[in-house]
């Protein structure tokens, strides 16, 4: 297993855990872009978004549901933003399916 998202999920690599539960697993970036900057994963293996298909609809939407309980608890009240990166064009640089959830400062408008 060399995949980093995995061994936090593991408890090998130590990551300031934000919520888990038996599907999904949250944590804070190791470098924040935003006051809050928490990634949301899912504990199975995936590699990308590009890797899931509409039978993983179920985990994909609890992902997000989870960044939504995520961004109350931190009182993000002004808005946040939920991103996937996917592949290399997307700027994904962990092979792990993973949410993040930006907020804490306003944000601009396309992302480079
Ligand atoms: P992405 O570029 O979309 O693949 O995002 C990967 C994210 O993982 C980046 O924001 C990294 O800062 C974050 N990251 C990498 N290693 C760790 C780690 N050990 N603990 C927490 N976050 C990490």
């Amino acid at each position: 297993m060399d995949c980093i998202f995995c061994k936090i999920v593991a408890g090998e690599i130590p990551a300031k855990k934000l919520y888990e539960d038996e599907q999904v697993m949250a944590f804070a970036d190791v470098n924040p872009q935003t006051p809050v900057h928490a990634l949301i994963v899912p504990k199975r293996h995936i590699v990308s978004l590009a890797h899931t298909s509409r039978e993983d609809a179920g985990l994909l939407g609890h992902l997000h549901a989870v960044a939504s309980e995520l961004a109350a608890k931190h009182e993000l009240t002004s808005g946040y933003r939920t991103v996937i990166n996917t592949g290399p064009d997307g700027g994904q640089t962990v092979g792990h399916l993973h949410v993040h959830l930006l907020g804490g400062r306003p944000m601009h408008w396309p992302p480079g």
